[in-house]
């Protein structure tokens, strides 16, 4: 008997050993995004945990973006991306944050996060969650409200899941 749609999407994620760093364990989803069927199985997936009332789709560069506007284009909600700096030519907020590999900044463009927005956050992996929790303070910053967060992969012994803003539901498709 074949696999689900959604777990055979989700055996295709590629673990290469020492990228981009010695002693890291990257999670590599082309594939998934190059196989149709598995990254229509894992959009759906990321689309039907969505909670009621969510207004706006806050996707993170770079990866988040094909996941965010994939969900945006099935749901019909608009689609804001958040990006590195150096990139947009007005900025909302800004943001700097540590990763499992470094540091980073994230910036909110400007003028398209409504206050009050109920929001889901998109991203393909959650880790150590400070990506994450950046970009729910950029939400915060513009008087909206991460009502979720939805990755594809959670890295569960990072423990990202404590750092997500309180009340938010956390939707991972798979937890390794
Ligand atoms: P974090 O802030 O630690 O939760 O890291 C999440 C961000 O870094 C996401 O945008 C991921 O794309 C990326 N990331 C972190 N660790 C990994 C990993 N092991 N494999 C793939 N992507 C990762």
């Amino acid at each position: 008997m074949g696999l689900d749609p959604l777990d055979e999407a989700l055996a295709l994620v590629r673990e290469v050993p020492d990228f981009p760093e010695p002693g890291i364990v990257f999670r590599d989803l082309t594939p998934v995004l190059a196989h149709g069927p598995a990254f229509r199985a894992v959009t759906a997936a990321l689309v039907a945990g969505l909670p009621a009332g969510v207004t706006a789709i806050v996707a993170i560069e770079a990866r988040g973006f094909l996941f965010g506007a994939a969900m945006a284009q099935a749901t019909g909600l608009g689609l804001v991306t958040v990006r590195k700096p150096g990139k947009l030519p007005a900025v909302a907020a800004r943001a700097t944050y540590d990763l499992e590999y470094g540091t980073a900044t994230l910036e909110l463009p400007a003028a398209t996060l409504a206050a009050g927005a109920s929001v889901v956050i998109v991203d393909d992996v959650l880790a150590t969650g400070g990506t994450v929790a950046a970009t729910a303070g950029l939400v915060e910053e513009a008087g909206a409200r991460t009502a979720a967060v939805a990755v594809v992969l959670e890295l569960g012994a990072l423990g990202g899941r404590a750092r997500l803003p309180a009340g938010a539901a956390c939707n991972a498709l798979v937890t390794v």
